[in-house]
Parts: C-alpha cells; structure tokens; sequence
C-alpha cells in the first residue's frame, strides 16, 4: 500500500466527467429504488455528491448518510442510518440499497444484516469488511488512534471503547464497557440469504488492503482504482449501476414470488392431514396376531 497511488483520483474524477456512463448512457436504468450513500471514515456526504447526482440521472432516489463527517461511534452511526433509511424505505413502497465507500461499507453491511426488510443489496467500495489495523494504511492507522484520543475526551468521536469486539482486539489496551460489540458482531455475521452483497475492490488501493476487501456473502469485483477516486471512476460506475440493477431484478421477482405463493394459499383448499402412522386395531387381550 502507497499513498502515492492516490495521487491518480484527480485524473480518475476528469475520466469519469468525460465518460459516457456519467451520462447515463450504456448503463442499467434505476426503478425509483432509494439507494443510501453512505461515505468513508472521516468523509462527508459531499464526497458522494457526483454518485448521487449520477444515481439520480439514472434512476434511483439517493438518500444522503446525514454526515458531515463520518467519524462518530459505529453503533451510533448504525442506528441514525437505520431510521434514515427506513423512512426512506417507506416512502418509496420498497426496499433500498446501499453504497458505501470504506468505512461506509460496514456500516451498509451492518445495517443489511439487521434490517434485510429495508435492504435488498448492498454494494461496498474498498470496504475492509473484518480488517485488522494492520490491513490499514499506517497514516490512516494514526488517524483512527487520534479520532479514538478525541473520543476518550468526550469531543463526539468514536472512542478507545468501540474497540472492544474489533477484529484483532482479542486482547484490547482499553479495559471496561465497551459500546460497538453489536456492531462487530454483526459485522463477522453471514449477509441475509435475501440481500445481494458485493464487494469492489482494487488491488492497487493504496489505504486499504485489498485482501481484506474480500468478504463471505460479497460477490468480488475487481477494478484498476485508487481508494479515494473509488467514488468517482467510471468503472466503479459500470459496475455498481450494475450491481444495483441485480439487486432490483432480484427483489421483483422475490415480491413476485411472494404474491404466487400467497395467491396459492389463499385458493388451496384446507387439507385433512394425514396421520404419520396407520390408526391402530385395538387387539383383544389374549388374541394373537
Ligand atoms: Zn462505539
């Protein structure tokens, strides 16, 4: 991992304005389906600006993370995307999806895995699903131990206590009550059997190891992106208009599924169940068989 390949995102943003997909031509068309966006650690919804004005050009009713900063408690972060997401979910008649960039993508994972009601896939980009620190480039490690400094002091953070549960924390240096072992948890749990997850990646990431973005239940996709400009290349474009448009069809024909099964119950007529084992002949005492 070097911070120098993320020096192409620059170039990879002038691509991706310069692309037909940015146009929205050539890709799947969206169904209305609300998809949350859901960015990195320490960025704002600002930085999936571009992808929600594409996702609206091409069909699809983004719903913004509501961050400013995505920098605070996991499970905290969780629970505010839940409501967001549910009333979105309401208003549009349908389940959502979820992009999310990063740290972005834990919280989508998380929130798929509580709520499959409210999510029908879930796509993570250059998302470190159960990465230890050392999987994590070490300037963004320092990032994390200050955010988790500014934590401890009670400055809205995350802190040393959602820690406790992290993958790698089986020994952790912060001792007592820990507030994010939900969230680990269900981020080590299998995705819902009704969700489609997929994971982008890039082997030349230069934040996040690669490896690490590789994830049960996720279907890989590998693309030629730096970690930042994942949110602004072309080909992560194609991929997740894609993805989305697999989770939709997915769902339709689910709900379909669903209404043949209930019609079915409701003309089937109520069957006498019949018994496991032949009613027994009362024998005479005495007589033999
Ligand atoms: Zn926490």
């Amino acid at each position: 991992m070097t911070l120098l390949r993320e020096a192409r995102a620059p170039f990879e943003l002038r691509a991706l304005l310069g692309s037909d997909v940015w146009r929205g031509r050539g890709v799947l068309r969206g169904d209305g389906s609300p998809v949350l966006l859901v960015p990195g650690l320490m960025a704002g919804d600002e930085t999936l600006r571009l992808m929600a004005a594409w996702l609206k050009r091409i069909g699809y009713v983004p719903v913004r993370a509501g961050m400013r900063s995505n920098v605070r408690c996991s499970e905290e972060s969780a629970s505010r995307l839940e409501s967001r997401l549910e009333r979105a979910v309401q208003a549009a008649g349908r389940r959502g999806l979820i992009v999310g960039h990063s740290r972005g993508g834990m919280l989508g994972r998380v929130l798929a895995v509580r709520r499959p009601d409210l999510v029908g896939g879930v796509i993570t980009l250059g998302t470190p699903h159960g990465a230890e620190m050392h999987d994590l480039h070490p300037v963004l490690q320092r990032q994390i131990d200050v955010l988790k400094a500014m934590g401890d002091a009670r400055l809205g953070t995350l802190s040393s206590r959602c820690t406790i549960g992290a993958p790698g924390q089986a020994s952790p240096a912060f001792v007592g009550e820990g507030c994010c072992e939900r969230f680990w948890s269900d981020m080590r749990a299998a995705l819902p059997g009704e969700v489609r997850g997929a994971s982008i990646f890039s082997e030349t990431d230069g934040v996040v190891n690669w490896e690490a973005c590789l994830a049960d239940g996720f279907h890989p996709i590998e693309v030629a992106s730096s970690h930042c400009g994942m949110a602004m290349h072309p080909e992560v474009y194609v991929k997740v208009a894609g993805e989305l448009a697999s989770a939709v069809r997915g769902d339709r024909a689910r709900r379909r599924n669903d209404r043949a099964r209930s019609s079915v119950r409701a003309v089937t007529p109520v069957r006498v169940p019949t018994p496991l084992v032949s009613p027994r002949v009362p024998v005479a005492a005495g007589a033999r068989p």
